[in-house]
């Protein structure tokens, strides 16, 4: 269970992408522990300069300022890397639904350099982010591999063609790449500000400022929210996992769900706050309900999470009453 136990080549060195951002930087931070060579690369569109700096001084970590549409900086960034972490991309559903070509240049575009630098490159092991919004518009629970609907807004269009590039690459040209289907991740350093902020650090920012969050639709949604350190033991296990395994697209969850009207209570009580939310309409591209099937992550990838939503949401509260 989890990842303290992951072994790796003495002097391994890691290339995470985004790792100025809310995952990429709590990658960069678990992999410095581990005592392996991190080098980051972030253009800090969506990410923060602190999220970089509180590393610089570990003579195990580099970072490359620069923007993965470029293909010289991929490849520069790939040069000597044995694991790619590609974090790097514009999230947001509600964003993407407004500009839709940008999310193409950034999320296909940004990730197929990506993965042509790492093949060039030799790299061992390409993991990336995709998304539960792959599923689009499939209706049952819980979500399967291999059981998808149609996408419902450009983001996910631009996971779903990534995990395509993914499997290609893999049968194409021996580059083993894992697809790592992302639900719904919180947990420290995720940016709580901004409109198209996640639902978890937002609440817990507008409580703790005595403001009134806004749920949109009736709170009676349900999410497989997936802590952190879960993430972290997907990517490095991936990392880990055989050949065999490559090419496909993973769940990687907690495999529980939560309604958003209950973390919303949760959240008030904890924080001791007495406020009501204001209820919105729903978001365009939004689904009611998500839940995980984890099984084939914890057969062909290893993945055991042991970050349970309760266990998880504590030290989310805890970090942000620190932090904020
Ligand atoms: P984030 O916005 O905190 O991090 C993304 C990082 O990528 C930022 O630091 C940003 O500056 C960087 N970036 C964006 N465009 C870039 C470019 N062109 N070149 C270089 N760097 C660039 O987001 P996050 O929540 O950490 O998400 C990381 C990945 O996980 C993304 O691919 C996202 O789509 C995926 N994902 C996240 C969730 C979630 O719940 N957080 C769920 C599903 C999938």
């Amino acid at each position: 269970m989890g990842y303290e136990d992951v072994k790796f080549p003495k002097g391994s060195k890691f290339l995470v992408t985004g790792s100025a951002g809310f995952i990429g930087s709590n990658l960069v931070e678990a992999i410095l522990r581990l005592g392996y060579q991190v080098r980051g690369l972030d253009d800090f569109s969506t990410g923060k300069k602190d999220n970089v700096e509180e590393f610089l001084d570990d003579s195990n970590y580099e970072f490359i300022e620069g923007d993965i549409r470029n293909f010289e900086t991929c490849m520069r960034a790939c040069n000597g890397v044995d694991y790619v972490l590609n974090q790097a991309a514009w999230g947001s559903v509600p964003r993407s639904i407004k500009m839709p070509q940008f999310y193409e240049e950034v999320n296909i575009k940004g990730t197929l350099n990506m993965m042509e630098a790492a093949r060039q490159n030799g790299v061992k092991k390409f993991v990336y982010a995709s998304s539960s919004s792959v599923y689009g518009d499939d209706p049952n629970l819980p979500k399967i591999e291999g059981r998808e609907g149609s996408v419902l807004s450009p983001y996910s269009l631009t996971k779903k063609v990534n995990e395509e590039y993914g499997r290609l690459y893999s049968k194409l040209y021996g580059l083993d790449t894992y697809g790592l289907r992302y639900f719904n991740v919180y947990g420290r350093r995720q940016n709580p500000d901004g409109s198209y902020a996640a639902v978890i650090p937002k609440f817990i920012k507008q409580l703790l400022d005595n403001e009134q969050p806004t749920i949109n639709g009736d709170g009676k949604q349900s999410r497989d929210f997936t802590y952190i350190e879960n993430v972290i033991e997907a990517n490095l296990k991936a990392c880990e996992a055989p050949s065999k395994s490559a090419g496909e697209a993973y769940n990687i969850a907690c495999g529980g769900r939560e309604f958003l009207i209950d973390i919303y209570k949760h959240l008030s009580n904890t924080l001791g706050k007495d406020i009501q939310p204001n209820f919105g309409p729903n978001r365009i591209g939004d689904i009611k309900h998500s839940n995980a099937d984890i099984s084939k992550a914890g057969e062909m990838l290893g993945y055991e999470p042991d970050w349970n939503f309760e266990r998880g949401i504590q030290a989310a509260i805890e970090w942000y009453k620190e932090n904020l």
